[in-house]
C-alpha cells in the first residue's frame, strides 16, 4: 500500500478533489464568497467558496 500525503481538505469538503463521483459545489456557509458576513474567511471552504461534494452514493 502506497503512502500518500493527505490532501489539504477543508471542513466542508465531503470528498477529495479528483474523486470519481464527487463534484465541486458552492459552499453553503458563505454562498460561494469565501467569506462570512463578518468578513472572516469561511471555515467550511477555507475561503475558496467551493467545497467538494460526494455525488451519488453514501
Ligand atoms: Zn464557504
Amino acid at each position: 500500500m502506497a503512502t500518500t500525503p493527505e490532501p489539504d481538505l477543508n471542513p466542508g469538503d465531503e470528498a477529495t478533489p479528483g474523486t470519481p463521483g464527487a463534484g465541486e459545489d458552492v459552499c453553503e456557509a458563505c454562498s460561494g464568497s469565501g467569506k462570512l458576513a463578518d468578513g472572516k474567511q469561511c471555515p467550511q471552504c477555507g475561503g475558496s467558496g467551493r467545497v467538494m461534494r460526494g455525488i451519488g452514493g453514501g
